[in-house]
């Protein structure tokens, strides 16, 4: 193939891991003919926007430019394509391509692709340019439109965007594990994710209990959908709850004990894991062995079921709580982030990076 010609747009880059973001200028193709354009209205701040502009996963090439809860408006569609015009309301989350040959590609699963994340939004390979792919922190994005989404007309689109990651990555495990009417669910930590996870298990039509270490997020919690809230340092709550939940989900990304988890589950219950610790975390084989119990992972979802999600949103009316920032606020937000000061996801309005002119070199 070809290489496309390029066009340039602003964008918010770092060029080392200790480096502020700043405004900078980048080159992205022009709308090959499988081609969606998108003009980044929001987009959402994960906390692995942060590990990957810090390279705390070392995989991240210079200059980075993180994002991956975009949202935007269709600017221009290549000739063959077939399911966007110009106008449309879309987003993109953690993917822009993937091998599309694997099974678990052929299944639909693409973010269990077997060549991996290479096709991810940012710290991917741009196939058509042979460069690293550039995230969301900007003005304008082109993707294939197998993997650009439809967002609802309902729905607050700044609140939308974190819908691509926080949004899927809690979706997706509790479909997977059938959360519904008459099961009892439990969400442990209110963060991006677990406020996400509340709103979610609610909705499915779920017994809800979040569990969390702040006294101050017990009427936050409940606020959101959960019918009742656990204080986890509390050993005598957690006992009353022992050996009773169909699902957990564990939104946790710091050390905590998985074990005291485990132990509220009942028969063939499961745990699974969505925050990321950066050390292994210690299971005992007596809390699994007992009742049958798992313990399992999972990474946010395929493109068919990310799209199920955000029509399961519109009809239920779930956006994420949100606050919004300024592009040139993200450094201050960043610090923010690490001491889950943000109630639940910081979205920064892109619109504020036309204002900014390239004030330093890429
Ligand atoms: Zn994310
Ligand atoms: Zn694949």
């Amino acid at each position: 193939m070809s290489k496309p010609v390029c066009y340039s747009t602003k964008a918010y880059s770092t060029t080392s891991p200790s480096s502020p973001l700043g405004a900078t200028t980048i080159e992205r193709r022009q709308p090959t003919p499988t081609d969606v354009q998108i003009q980044i209205i929001y987009c959402g701040v994960c906390h692995s926007d942060l590990h990957f502009a810090r390279n705390e996963w070392n995989f991240t090439q210079y200059p980075a430019v993180p994002g991956h809860e975009i949202v935007g408006k269709v600017t221009a569609v290549g000739t063959d394509v077939k399911k966007f015009k110009v106008g449309d309301t879309v987003g993109v989350g953690c993917l822009v391509d993937s091998c599309r040959t694997c099974p678990n590609c052929q299944s639909g699963f693409e973010q269990y692709c077997d060549a991996g994340m290479s096709g991810g939004t940012y710290g991917g390979t741009e196939k058509w340019l042979g460069t690293p792919t550039l995230g969301g922190y900007s003005q304008s994005i082109v993707v294939t439109e197998d993997f650009v989404l439809r967002i609802p007309a309902n729905l607050d689109l700044a609140a939308a965007a974190p819908l691509l990651c926080a949004g899927i990555t809690t979706y997706s495990p509790m479909r997977h594990w059938k959360v519904g009417p008459g099961k009892k669910v439990g969400i442990v930590g209110l963060g991006g994710l677990g406020h996400m996870g509340v709103k979610f298990a609610k909705a499915f039509g779920a017994q809800v209990v979040l569990f969390t270490t702040s006294p101050s997020k017990v009427a936050d919690g409940k606020r959101l959908g959960a019918h009742e809230v656990v204080i986890s340092t509390d050993e005598k709550q957690m006992a009353a709850h022992a050996g009773s939940f169909d699902f957990i989900l564990d939104a946790v990304s710091a050390q905590h004990d998985i074990n005291a988890y485990l132990n509220l589950l009942k028969l063939d219950g499961n745990l699974t894991l969505v925050g990321a610790p950066d050390k292994p975390l210690p299971v005992a084989a007596f809390p699994l062995i007992m009742r049958r119990r798992s313990f399992s992972g999972s990474l946010i979802g395929g493109l068919p079921e990310t799209q199920e999600m955000l029509d399961f949103c519109g009809q239920h009316n779930i956006t994420c709580d949100i606050e919004m920032i300024r592009m040139d606020e993200i450094n201050g937000a960043y610090e923010r982030m690490l001491k889950s000061d943000v109630k639940y996801r910081f979205v920064s309005d892109m619109a504020t990076l036309q204002a900014e002119s390239g004030k330093r070199e890429a």
